[in-house]
């Protein structure tokens, strides 16, 4: 396995790296724009796009096909724009305190979540002497962001600012509790309260603009949720939302990301040698030893002490006793021949037979969303596969 790693470059004398695939990252958003045509796809890049990379993930989804951009925040949204990216771009979280003639001078849709942020849209409008353009979202059932009990005065307040001609609403949106539960019963039920709250805003004489509700999970099973536009993330960058129902080349998507180390220390131990704070992990026979520069701080989870799977030499090994700040040891076998300086590789795609970031989900009791995007700011990144 150290053969095709090493084909890949490598940052000169680092520890330990992230490589990212912008070609797997745009070749995963076309195939999500073939899957959900006619509607559109609206790749979200929010959280530095799930740890890949905010404009490398931007520029490359866009090369695959994405009609807009979505990110959580407002400042994800400035910093698009401050990369040069001229797409559309969607945010949804800002506070009272966020200046919103920023977003309307950066050409960045906001989203009205609330009364609050539809009375800000528009006073950030006026305050620039043009009319507000701005999303709303409707909470259909998640219990999140959005309009939920106030959704008929919402509407009223809507109809009241467009009849004035001080606001044209370009979308109407929500999001799925269960998405990755494509049965479950809340599911047809989000779907029929959103098909409601955009008629009543067309009954108010509100232009509803784009309609859209499905994530990764829906995207991929749900073509009944696709409406006008689709808002995948975690797919985009080659994993699966649903990884009950398939793996990811089963929806035709390759992981886009990479991690690997250097072995810094490879070593004889007797039978009996605890392993690690704690000593969680004891030697059964004499073996050879194997530190891994990474930890905690790099984003390894602490809790896939003895679980979370390594590849090195063509085999998979299990983390041995804790994971440190900065290191973990693996227990290589007494036969190990490698030496320091050898490549492991943390995870990477699964159907070259390595570990994945759905392994270390499981390894940690946590899911793969959150496995990429905490890989940490110390492990330098390289990118491949640019346009
Ligand atoms: C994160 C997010 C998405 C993308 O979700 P995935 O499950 O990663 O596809 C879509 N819409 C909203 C509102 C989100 O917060």
């Amino acid at each position: 396995m150290t053969a095709p790693n090493a084909s890949l470059p490598a940052p000169a004398g680092a520890s330990a790296w992230v490589t990212v695939d912008a070609a797997a990252m745009r070749d995963n958003v076309a195939a999500l724009v073939r899957r959900a045509a006619p509607a559109e796809v609206m790749a979200v890049v929010k959280g530095d796009a799930y740890g890949h990379g905010l404009l490398t993930a931007a520029r490359a989804a866009l090369a695959g096909g994405a009609a807009r951009l979505g990110v959580a925040q407002l400042e994800e949204a400035l910093a698009l724009r401050a990369g040069g990216v001229d797409a559309p771009v969607l945010t949804w979280i800002f506070p009272p305190q966020a200046d919103l003639g920023r977003a309307l001078d950066a050409d960045v849709e906001l989203t009205v979540t609330s009364r609050w942020t539809l009375e800000a849209v528009l006073a950030a409008a006026r305050d620039r002497g043009r009319a507000a353009r701005a999303q709303v979202k409707v909470d259909t059932g998640l219990g999140r962001g959005g309009v939920l009990e106030d959704w008929p005065e919402t509407v009223a307040a809507l109809a009241a600012a467009v009849a004035d001609g001080a606001l044209e609403v370009t979308g109407t949106w929500s999001h799925f509790a269960w998405a990755d539960a494509p049965q479950h019963p809340t599911v047809r039920a989000q779907q029929e309260r959103f098909v409601e709250a955009v008629a009543q805003l067309e009954r108010a004489g509100v232009d509803p603009g784009v309609r859209h509700l499905a994530n990764s999970a829906a995207t991929l099973t749900n073509p009944a949720a696709h409406f006008d536009l689709v808002r995948p993330g975690l797919a985009v960058y080659g994993l699966s939302p649903v990884p009950d129902l398939g793996r990811p080349a089963d929806f035709g998507l390759r992981e886009a990301m990479r991690v690997t180390a250097r072995l810094t220390t490879v070593k004889r131990a007797r039978a009996g040698q605890g392993v690690s704070y704690g000593h969680e992990y004891t030697t059964d026979r004499d073996t050879v030893l194997g530190l891994v520069p990474m930890g905690y701080a790099d984003g390894v989870p602490r809790h896939a002490g003895n679980a979370g799977p390594l590849l090195v030499g063509g085999r998979v090994h299990r983390v041995a006793g804790r994971v440190c700040m900065d290191q973990l040891v693996l227990d290589l076998g007494p036969d190990f021949a490698g030496a320091a300086g050898d490549e492991v590789v943390l995870l990477g795609r699964g159907a070259d037979g390595e570990p994945t970031a759905q392994d270390w989900a499981e390894a940690a009791g946590t899911i793969n969303y959150e496995i990429v995007t905490r890989m940490g700011p110390r492990l330098p990144r390289v990118v491949v596969g640019e346009a």
